[in-house]
């Protein structure tokens, strides 16, 4: 039985953070604010595969009271979502994201970010659809005073 989920995150661009998307870190002159590494990417592809589980978000598994989350890589975050796959006998089948911002460009980097978030959500890169686009200039994406991202889960359980 197929089971979708969605997911959205958005982090704020601060100077002194280095800003890490997809699991790739990105050159520029802000990063994102966040507990952990703030890849607001990974975030919602978490989100999305926990979503399809019909289960609670990321802040449930993985609260930024947490001292252990502090820093933490989000990588952390997408295995153990497929992990929980994995616990109720069912199967990643694809994920499809798209990151929302008005700087630096993404595009030079979605490759490197499809085979990060593939290999920690061990999912065939083919199954991981990733695109970046800005949010025309207007609100506070397009001020450059964040990112966003949205993404979908596709899940096989067994009934
Ligand atoms: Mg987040």
């Amino acid at each position: 039985m197929i089971h979708v989920g969605i997911g959205y995150d958005v982090h704020e661009l601060v100077v002194g953070r280095k800003l890490i998307l997809g699991g790739v870190e990105i050159p520029h002159t802000k990063g994102l604010d966040g507990h952990s590494d703030a890849d607001a990417l990974a975030h919602a592809i978490t989100d999305a595969v926990l979503g399809a589980l019909g289960e609670a978000d990321i802040g449930h598994f993985f609260p930024n009271t947490d001292p252990r989350w502090k820093g933490a890589p989000s990588r952390v975050f997408l295995e153990e979502a497929a992990r929980q796959v994995r616990l109720r006998g069912g199967r990643l089948v694809n994920v499809d994201a798209s990151v929302i911002a008005e700087a630096p460009k993404i595009a030079p980097h979605l490759a490197a970010m499809k085979a990060q978030l593939a290999s920690a959500l061990g999912l065939d890169p083919r199954k991981v659809g990733l695109k970046a686009t800005t949010n025309e200039r207007l609100g506070f994406i397009g001020r450059q005073e964040g990112i966003a991202a949205m993404a979908v889960a596709s899940v096989d359980l067994p009934e």
